[in-house]
Formats: structure tokens, C-alpha cells, sequence
């Protein structure tokens, strides 16, 4: 489906948010239709992704989610202006599969898109899977690619999504080193060329929340590797 442009339904009310996001999306090859209200979303066109306002002048975002998600299973990334963690929750708790809180840069918005369009589209053998195949265990570590959560010797570990995504990314192939470039390429998007300092932050953090330094090993000049559930590995 990915050899035609990408539909992106935008759900917006805001016409200074509306606006440069449809051009900007343009530049980047989606194919944008864009409406202003809840009841245009559930009347359009099947979109291959949904960006959906959560505050919309007839409905509630979260009602809007709830009904596309019962329609089919379309990939949602939710916009809002509430930033506190609860909504976070019930976002993704209603199935959206990614949410950014305003205001956010064109280049995160279309990398949140890329990661969530991969995961809904390019790992069918995943998307269809049963929910324990999204469960992943290595060693003392779960990671649950259906909930993104990890838990570290039964213990919930508090991961943000790009935290969450860094260490998926690594598991995916336990031992296997993987390269800074092709991290950046994606986690955060290809051809990523910002600060690569912003990867080794992101490693700190999930090495400090799971509370040992040596689950990610450092390749110095070539990048990193997950210890955990690695052959010979002993945790
Ligand atoms: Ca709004």
C-alpha cells in the first residue's frame, strides 16, 4: 500500500494548525484530506493513518478514536493540547497507537508517523499475530509490543515512547549490534540527520530506568546492542 502516496486523514478545527500541517504533510509526499470536525472524520474516505484533534467542536476526540477504531483497524496518532499524563493513558488505552502533545515540530510529527505506519503496515506478520506473540521475553525482561510496556523482573518500567521504541528496536534482535545510523533511521526517521547526541540520551535514560548500565552495551564508533536475552548472557 506504501507505493501510493499515504492518505493521512487530518482532523483539526484550527485553521493555523490545519493549514501548514496539510502543506507541510504535502512536502513530505502524504496525501492529505483534512477535516474540521468529528462527524466529517467518520464520514470520510478510509485513510491509511488518522491524525485526530482530541478537542473538536461537535465530538470529543476520544469518542472520534473509539468510533474509528470500531470501524477498522486504521492507525491513529492523537493531537491535543492536553499534555498531563492521564490523557496520555486513556489515548492509548483507546487503541490510538501514538500521541503528541501541542505544540510539536513538522519532523517529529512525520517520524511519529513513519514508526506508526511501519508498525501497522510493514510487520504484518506482528499486526496479525496472536497478542502473546507481541510479548517478548528476555530474561528478566518482558517487552510487550502490543501495550508498549516493559517490565523488568515483573516490575512495570515507566518508558517514553521514543525510550519505548529504542529498546523494541534492540530486542528485536538480542545481541545483534546495531548501528547509530540505522537506530536513528528508525526510531527517529531515515535519513535522520539532527544531533545524534539525542540517541545517547535516550540510551542513558532506558539504561538508567532499568537500572543497569550494562543491558545496552556501547560498540564504541559503531553503536549499541541489547544484552539482555543475548546468547551467554546471564541476566
Ligand atoms: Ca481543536
Amino acid at each position: 500500500m506504501l507505493n501510493t502516496p499515504t492518505r493521512v486523514l487530518l482532523v483539526e478545527d484550527d485553521n493555523r494548525i490545519a493549514g501548514p500541517l496539510t502543506e507541510g504533510l504535502g512536502r513530505y509526499g502524504f496525501a492529505v484530506e483534512r477535516v474540521g470536525t468529528g462527524a466529517g472524520a467518520l464520514a470520510a474516505a478510509p485513510a491509511d493513518l488518522v491524525l485526530l484533534d482530541l478537542g473538536l467542536p461537535d465530538m470529543d476526540g476520544i469518542d472520534v478514536c473509539r468510533e474509528l477504531r470500531g470501524a477498522g483497524p486504521v492507525p491513529v496518532i492523537m493531537l491535543t493540547a492536553r499534555a498531563g499524563e492521564s490523557d496520555r493513558v486513556v489515548g492509548l488505552e483507546l487503541g490510538a497507537d501514538d500521541y503528541l502533545a501541542k505544540p510539536f515540530s513538522l519532523r517529529e510529527l512525520v517520524a511519529r508517523i513513519r514508526a506508526v505506519l511501519r508498525r501497522a503496515y510493514a510487520e504484518p506478520v506482528q499486526a496479525t499475530a496472536p497478542v502473546t506473540g507481541a510479548v517478548q521475553q528476555l530474561g528478566a525482561l518482558t517487552v510487550d509490543r502490543r501495550t508498549r510496556q516493559v517490565r523488568l523482573h515483573g516490575r512495570a518500567v515507566s518508558l517514553s515512547p521514543k525510550e519505548f521504541d529504542l529498546l523494541a528496536l534492540l530486542a528485536e534482535d538480542p545481541g545483534a549490534v546495531y548501528s547509530r545510523q540505522q537506530i536513528l533511521d528508525q526510531v527517529w526517521e531515515p535519513h535522520y540527520f539532527g544531533p545524534t547526541k539525542t540517541l545517547d540520551v535516550h540510551v542513558a535514560a532506558v539504561r538508567r530506568k532499568l537500572g543497569d548500565p550494562a543491558v545496552i552495551e556501547t560498540i564504541r564508533r559503531v553503536g549499541f546492542r541489547l544484552m539482555y536475552g543475548s546468547p551467554g548472557a546471564e541476566v
